[in-house]
Parts: C-alpha cells; structure tokens; sequence
C-alpha cells in the first residue's frame, strides 16, 4: 500500500440530501481505509441518522470537514475526479473507476486528490463537472444506472484501495522450496511408483514429465511438499526399510 498517497485522497459528497448517506459513505471509506470526508453544502448535517448510519465510523464523521462551496474543497487539490451516473452531452472523457483510481492514486503522490460525488436526485451540475479534470462513471445497466450516492462512493473506494496495491488478500507464509527439493520430490514419487508397479521402469519419463507438470503448475510450498514426502512414505510397499527412499 502507498500510505501517505492514500492518506491524500478525498472524498467529496456534494449537497447530500439523506444524512444516511453520508453515514453510509464514511462506513464504505473507513472500511477500505480512506479518512478525509468533506461535505459541501448539506442538506441535513450533523444528524443522528448520519451517526447511526456510519456504525463505528463515527471517527471519520467528526473529523469531517463541512464546507459551503465545491471550490472550497477542491482549494488544495492537484486533481478532481467527478463522478456521473448519466453521460452527459458535453464532450468530457469518461473513465471507468479503474482507470480513474489509478490516476487518482498517482496524483496523490503530489498532493491532494478529491473524488467528488453528486446529489441523490440531481448528482452533479454541468458547472460543478467543470471543475473536475476526469470524469468517472461506475459502468451499470443503461437502463438503470444509478448507484446509490454511499454504494457509488464504495464502489470507487473499493477502486482506490486495489489501485494503491492492496491486492494481496491474506497469505499464508508460504515458505520457497528450492529446485533440490523439487527433484527430491520427483525422485521420491518415480521410487515408489516403481515400487508399486504403477510406473513401467523400462518407460518413466513420460508419467514424470507429467508429473512434473502438475506440481511446477501448483508451486507447492515447503509444508506442502513435506506432506507429500511423508503420504509418499506411508504409502511406500517396501515399507519401513525403504522409508529412506532416493532424493530423500
Ligand atoms: N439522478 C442523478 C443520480 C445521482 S446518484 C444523476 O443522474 O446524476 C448520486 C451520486 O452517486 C451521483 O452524483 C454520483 O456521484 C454517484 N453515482 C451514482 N451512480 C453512479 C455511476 N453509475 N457512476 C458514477 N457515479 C455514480
């Protein structure tokens, strides 16, 4: 994760009209990490539904910056990205959030990024899209577009995060194995597989290769090619004499 770009970007709501929303809209940031909230001109702010809305992202509520106009909280910013449900007839290039995030997140590098995001009914005006140099739509049903304003804002968080490099969910610590272990692997698999009758001695190399094949696909880890050493010693016909079988 690029840290200190992240912490540069912004969300914009302009003019929200359900205070849920922008409960809503703090929740889907601070979920995906973002924290600077600036509220231009809303309707009904600060409210209660917003709080409860926002359910353990009250934090980002309170720090909230509530502001009168759009110039205001575009001020310090070195890119405004506009989001509109509706392609508009002006000749404005639209990006998908994709795109769009990883512009943003290369932006951030140099200062301050705002995604700005429009009314409930209206969404943004022609005036307000101006001032933004890129312009996002969330691709949806052309018959029904519109996403609602928090829904919209996770979507483009969402967006945001992977750009800045949260792409790896989870891992396990996977230790390397190194090419000595993988032929220790084949070895083992070729000696009881002789020892079973299953591989023909005078013809190995083709169910090898193929054997070969399967394991470099899966890239198996040390733990994972310890197990297989140790079925494969369970399962050995010589048993406990040839549990030392070759490559081991
Ligand atoms: N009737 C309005 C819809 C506004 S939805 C209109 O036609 O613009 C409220 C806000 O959510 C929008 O202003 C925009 O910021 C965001 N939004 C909703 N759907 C979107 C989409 N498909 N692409 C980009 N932004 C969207």
């Amino acid at each position: 994760m690029q840290d200190t770009a992240f912490a540069r970007l912004r969300i914009v709501l302009v003019g929200a009209q359900h205070p849920g929303n922008i409960g809503a809209a703090a929740r889907a940031m601070k979920v995906m990490g973002l924290s600077d909230l600036v509220l231009v001109a809303p309707e009904r702010y600060p409210d209660p539904e917003a709080s409860a809305r926002a359910s353990g992202a009250e934090d980002i509520l309170e720090a909230a910056r509530v502001v009168g106009n759009l110039d205001e909280a575009l001020a310090d910013c070195v890119l405004a990205v506009g989001t509109s449900a509706r392609t508009r007839r002006t000749e404005w290039p639209l990006v998908n959030p994709r795109v769009a995030a990883e512009r943003a997140v290369a932006a951030a590098t140099e200062g301050p990024v705002a995604i700005v995001f429009g009314r409930e009914r209206a969404g943004l005006d022609n005036a307000e899209l101006d001032r933004c140099q890129l312009h996002l739509q969330i691709p949806a049903n052309p018959d029904y577009s519109s996403l609602n304003l928090a829904a919209a804002v996770q979507v483009v968080a969402y967006e945001l995060r992977m750009a800045a490099g949260a792409d790896v969910v989870g891992t396990l610590a996977h230790e390397p194995v190194s090419g000595a272990d993988m032929e220790g692997l084949f070895s083992h698999w070729q000696s009881v597989l002789e020892a079973s009758g299953f591989l023909d001695p005078a013809e190995p190399m083709l169910l090898m290769r193929r054997l070969r094949r399967l394991f470099y696909r899966a890239a198996p880890d040390r733990v994972e090619v310890n197990i297989l050493r140790g079925a494969l010693r369970s399962l050995d016909p010589r048993g406990g004499a040839n549990r030392g079988s070759r490559g081991q």
